[in-house]
């Protein structure tokens, strides 16, 4: 490979972005499963975070749990799963989100033909209107899950600020607590986990809130790009650096910024529309929307403007920079949650693992 585009990750500052994670949730008596899926689970940083002090390592695909197989911590599957990959489930992983009576039923069986038990942890929709059970529903589901042979129930979960963007409140997450009390009082048993959702729950740790009950959460951006979703503050002693991606100039030129000729869809089916800044300097990077969305790029230097991209390119305003890049210069950006995903997954960014 050329080594362009390629993703510095600096494994010391996710290391030490886990370990304070850790460190602030022991606080309240909350472990970490720390979540993989931001990364296309490389094993060279799913080994910082177990040795950040990571209790479990968590990914949405099975794909990823079956690359973590080699590190002797649990293995969570996030993504509730479809029953076509429930024989996977009961091989590699140790627990699973589950939402679906059906699939329950389906994983017992399973489990009980390979002599095993499938922990599960019953999601509760409190409100985000992604995956779980409804409210209420999650009384007599959990009766129902204790008596399905081959599996255990290790407690409640639920996942906010995802698709409905709910923020995490004291108030929400007691819903949560709440239910877990009743439940055990209701059968007669102690739940093991309660997991109050992800990244966007930190705030509560930050500053204060997380209800007394919640011993469990499942962080993935807040460790690797050292930010807390919710209210966006740089938290002390967090780096926000660990992933940096560099892209080669391909192309310098001066062109008007408004194209010439009649505009119709762009190669991604939208009509593009353009500011009018006369005459500037353009350079075009070697990386485009097949692998990171030039909008989740945040240059190193600020005075570039990202103006767009196709599937190959990414084009960039480059007038105002008081330095005077040329083809073959390498520029640095950061990356913003969407932008490390799609970088981490694509073959064709190069990863460089740095301590
Ligand atoms: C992705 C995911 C997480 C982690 O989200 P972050 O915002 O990266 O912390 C936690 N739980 C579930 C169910 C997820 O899908």
């Amino acid at each position: 490979m050329s080594g362009f585009p390629r993703i510095e990750v600096y494994k010391g500052k996710i290391r030490n972005n886990c370990k304070r994670t850790v460190e602030l949730c022991k606080g309240y008596g909350i472990e970490v499963m720390a979540v993989t899926k931001g990364f296309c689970a490389y094993p060279e940083i799913a080994k910082c975070l177990v040795e950040g002090g990571a209790t479990a390592l968590a990914d949405s695909r099975m794909a990823n749990i079956k690359k973590l197989q080699h590190f002797d911590v649990d293995k969570v599957l996030l993504r509730i799963p479809m029953l076509s990959e429930l024989d996977d489930v009961v091989e590699y992983a140790d627990m699973v989100l589950v939402s679906e009576m059906e699939t329950v039923k389906a994983l017992g069986r399973k489990a009980v033909q390979r002599g095993t038990v499938q922990r599960v942890m019953a999601m509760v929709d409190i409100g985000d209107l992604r995956e779980g059970f409804w409210l209420d529903d999650i009384i007599p589901a959990f009766g129902e899950m204790l008596e399905i042979k081959g599996i255990e129930v290790a407690g409640l979960g639920t996942n906010l600020s995802c698709y409905g963007g709910v923020i995490p409140r004291c108030e929400n997450l007691s819903a949560l607590v709440d239910y877990a009390k009743e439940i055990e009082k209701r059968y007669g048993v102690s739940l093991e986990m309660i997991s109050g959702g992800n990244s966007s729950s930190m705030h509560l740790v930050f500053d204060g809130g997380i209800p007394e009950g919640i011993n469990n959460l499942r962080i993935g951006e807040a460790i690797l790009l050292g930010r807390e979703t919710v209210l966006g503050i740089e938290r002390e002693n967090y780096h926000n650096d660990a992933f940096v991606l560099k892209a080669e100039i391909v192309e310098v030129k001066e062109k008007p910024s408004i194209p010439i000729g009649d505009i119709g869809r762009d190669a991604f089916g939208n009509v593009p529309v353009f500011t009018d800044r006369g005459v500037r300097k353009r350079a075009i990077i070697a990386v485009g929307k097949q692998d990171i969305q030039p909008d989740t790029l945040v240059p190193y230097d600020k005075d570039i403007i990202i103006l767009g991209g196709s599937s190959d390119h990414t084009i960039l305003d480059i007038s105002d920079c008081n330095k005077d890049y040329g083809v073959g210069d390498v520029l640095a950006f950061d990356l913003t949650y969407g932008g490390m995903l799609g970088g981490m997954t694509s073959p064709y960014v190069e990863k460089v693992f740095l301590e």
